[in-house]
């Protein structure tokens, strides 16, 4: 990739980086302790315990994606003319799905079968021919 299309995906991909440094990590609310601040609603500690819950997987998903966009941002900037190609057939990935995941490292053909390897169905060996 080069030219304007490059400099697009790097100020978005620099732009999403941003976007996820300044979200910042969900705040994880602490269990209460302090037995002055129990109430009588028993059923507040589970609710509690699921939005901890939900809390740090948010955390995950999005340190996630921030590991993922800064590695696109490196690669970008150390091999520019493998940008925006498939890491397994070298083919071009396709504009839209770049605009809808500038990190992406592959096509969706070989992302699908790295997802489901079901998709590849069964191997064909010399015996299926006997
Ligand atoms: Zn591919």
């Amino acid at each position: 990739m080069e030219g304007d299309e490059l400099t697009h995906f790097r100020r978005v991909l620099r732009e999403r980086r941003q976007a996820l440094l300044d979200e910042g990590d969900v705040p994880i609310e602490r269990i209460r302790k302090d037995p002055s601040e129990v109430g009588g609603d028993e059923d507040e500690q589970p609710l509690t315990e699921m939005s901890q819950a939900l809390a740090s997987s948010r955390n995950r998903a999005r340190a996630a994606e921030l590991k993922q966009v800064e590695e696109a941002i490196s690669r970008l900037e150390a091999d520019p003319e493998m940008f925006g190609l498939c890491s397994t057939c070298e083919e071009p990935i396709a504009r839209r799905r770049l605009e809808a995941m500038p990190h992406a490292r592959m096509c969706v053909a070989c992302q699908s079968v790295v997802e489901d390897p079901v998709k590849r169905g069964p191997r064909k060996k010399l015996t299926d021919f006997v």
